[in-house]
């Protein structure tokens, strides 16, 4: 007998639930209040359709909708198609470091040296970014014991106008490479970034050559530095240190890049290929040590400060 193909397309509503057939036959089990899903306010309730947005989110990876809870207990990874969401500097301070680290060089803000004006005065744009993320920029430095290493980590945050590189972000990230040198404790760096702030002209360039003659001074003290690129690293970040780290590496799926995939197809005037600028293209072209998931990150980092032979004196917490 042939089964009534209209069932598949409707929805039965009981006191509790609704089972919503779909295309493929497979039965889904929403709540009531997923009114979202059969269309905007479809209930006539808006009410009921704000308290659930937020719950459910699209995955950019497999596109696939996925319990934010999930989603937040893995990590911010889908447990389906192992995408790697963004996270704050915050939750990258906890993830790699062992609990009662300590925060550094925080009190800079930016002084807004040349007046800037776009759509709206950069002031402005920093006060709503400092309001929404608590943080004076968008970098958090941080002294801490990552397994038995005892680190000074960076963490940039995407949040704050695109983790784009300041005078603020420059100064902080340099303090955190000079600590590093002077108490010989490996450096760790997370960037997230779109590259330099444009709201500052020249003085976020000049970012890229003020960390990187840290970084040398840093190399000349046989200092371990490890950076971790994560989605996104671009733009003079890319250009500068995130890619001058004694091993170089990301997470799955990253964007990484300096310029725009768009610029450059319009420069070389050629199609580029699938997954450019991601991190497993770049790790096949030799610009990466390794792509190691979210998980996984911090035992790498001990592993490689293990085999970077650190000296003793940065081991020092860790031996009493
Ligand atoms: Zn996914």
């Amino acid at each position: 007998m042939i089964p009534d193909l209209a069932t598949n397309h409707r929805s039965l509503t009981t006191d509790h639930c609704q089972v919503i057939y779909n295309d493929s036959g497979l039965m889904s089990w929403f709540k009531r209040e997923s009114g979202e899903f059969d269309g905007p306010d479809s209930n006539g309730d808006g009410e009921k359709n704000v308290r659930t947005e937020g719950l459910w989110s699209k995955c950019p990876g497999c596109r696939q909708t996925i319990w934010k809870a999930d989603v937040e207990a893995n990590l911010n990874v889908c447990p389906k198609c192992q995408h790697h969401f963004k996270i704050g500097a915050r939750q990258r301070l906890d993830l790699l470091l062992e609990p009662g680290y300590q925060l550094v060089d925080t009190g800079l803000r930016s002084t807004d040296p040349l007046n800037f004006h776009d759509m709206k005065p950069y002031k402005q744009r920093l006060r709503k970014a400092q309001e929404e993320t608590g943080l004076d920029d968008a970098v958090l430095n941080a002294v801490g014991q990552l397994g038995p290493h005892a680190v000074v980590l960076s963490a940039m945050e995407y949040a704050f106008i695109g983790g784009s590189m300041g005078a603020v972000v420059g100064e902080t990230i340099t303090r955190a490479v000079d600590r590093a040198r002077n108490q010989k404790k490996p450096l760790i760096i997370v960037a997230a970034s779109g590259g330099a702030r444009m709201m500052e002209g020249v003085v976020s360039l000049m970012q890229m050559a003020k960390i990187s003659t840290a970084l040398a001074q840093l190399d000349d003290a046989r200092v371990p530095y490890i950076c971790v690129l994560t989605d996104p690293t671009t733009g003079g970040v890319t250009a500068s240190f995130a890619m001058l780290g004694d091993l170089n590496i990301a997470e799955p799926g990253a964007l990484i890049g300096f310029a725009g995939p768009r610029v450059i197809e319009q420069t070389i005037r050629q199609k580029l290929p699938e997954g450019f600028q991601r991190s497993e293209f770049l790790l096949e072209k030799g610009f990466l040590d390794a792509v190691v998931h979210r998980r996984d990150m911090k035992n790498y980092i001990m592993r490689a400060l293990q085999f970077m032979k650190v000296p003793e004196a940065a081991n020092t917490t860790a031996a009493k």
